[in-house]
């Protein structure tokens, strides 16, 4: 163990057999072999099959689809952007001294098989791809695609009761149908979840929503649910410490989910994306936002509509990279906080 990584691990009492088992999974270390070299993985973690994922807690699965996209198309080839990109990732986060690796056993689980050409038949098979994951006890940080895949994960993930939800874009995506009626696009995913009763509309805050719609009904029938919207120029208003407070208040203790849309950010920082907004957030504010919100009892995550073929520069895969790092830190925080609670509670029935 690093040095800069014992303080952590003290904090959260990983005991010397995790931390054995999770010493497996650490990522391929970019003093040992160039961080340029090697098959490239997300955050260069080792890849598993899901079926062969013994001891793996934060299972990072590609979902390649954006045949849901309305507009600009382009994120389907997301998860292999955010793989290049995220091999310049490091292992501890300099702000909350999060050590990823340390607490969580992490690795790469591939690519959900997506059919290009159908979306029903893709949401189907991402449900059966979680269900299973979430049936071995893995957590999952879901790297898109676009936001349609969100969906399936949150049926996956919410079945045996509701999620809260901290979601975090420019769009509410709580639109009825789109284009002749069609109700899986990528401006739906929160009113079927919310219809499917697998998110708990009370429990639920978007944060960053701007710009024009093509019809009031989306906002209007979030806010008739109680899904709480924070826009972007309340949220640039208050400031991220604040907006986070209060998420943190809506979703409560219990188990949370959170979605990262990168068109949140402002196109000047993420331009590759199917639908930009303009007036978002800055990178700063967005890891600002995300580093708050510590401590949420997230069961899940993902990280959607990167679209690296709009942004040849590849920024906007550098900075999605780098978001679902402060994403995985989250991650990990919460399951090593269960961990340590579920053995405390064992070490107290042992003591009886
Ligand atoms: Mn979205
Ligand atoms: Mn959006």
């Amino acid at each position: 163990m690093r040095a800069s990584e014992r303080g952590t691990r003290v904090a959260h009492r990983v005991s010397e057999a995790d931390a054995a088992r999770i010493a497996r999974f650490r990522p391929a270390s970019g003093m040992d072999t160039p961080r340029f070299s090697g098959v490239a993985s997300f955050m260069r973690l080792p890849v598993r099959d899901p079926a062969g994922a013994d001891g793996v807690e934060i299972g990072i699965v590609g979902i390649p689809f954006d045949g849901a996209t309305t507009n600009r198309p382009g994120a389907r080839l997301g998860p292999r952007g955010l793989r290049e990109a995220s091999t310049g990732t490091r292992s501890v986060n300099h702000a909350t001294g999060i050590a990823p690796y340390a607490l969580a056993a992490c690795a790469d689980l591939g690519d959900v098989a997506v059919n290009p050409v159908d979306a029903g038949e893709t949401c189907r098979r991402i449900e059966a791809f979680f269900r299973a994951l979430t049936a071995v006890g893995i957590v999952p940080l879901a790297v898109g695609g676009d936001h349609l895949v969100t969906y399936p994960v949150l049926r996956a993930l919410g079945r045996d009761r509701p999620l809260g939800l901290v979601h975090i874009d420019a769009h509410s995506d709580t639109d009825d149908a789109q284009y002749g009626g069609s109700r899986l696009t990528h401006g739906t995913p929160f009113r079927r979840a919310v219809e499917d009763g697998v998110l708990d509309p009370g429990r639920c805050v978007q944060i960053g929503i701007r710009g024009s719609m093509d019809c009031a009904d989306e906002r209007d029938w979030a806010c008739a649910q109680g899904i709480r919207i924070v826009t972007m120029e309340e949220a640039a208003g208050r400031g991220m410490p604040e907006v986070a407070a209060e998420a943190r208040a809506i979703v409560g203790g219990g188990p949370t989910y959170l979605s990262f849309d990168i068109d949140a950010l402002d196109p000047a920082y993420a331009p590759g994306t199917g639908t930009p907004e303009i007036g978002g957030l800055t990178t700063r504010e967005a890891l600002t936002l995300l580093r708050s919100l510590r401590g949420l009892d997230l069961v899940g995550a993902d990280l959607v509509e990167v679209a690296p073929p709009l942004d040849p520069s590849g920024l906007t895969a550098l900075t999605g990279g780098q978001i679902a790092f402060e994403i995985l830190c989250l991650l990990a925080d919460a399951a090593a906080t269960r961990r340590a609670a579920a053995s405390s509670i064992d070490h107290t029935v042992e003591k009886r």
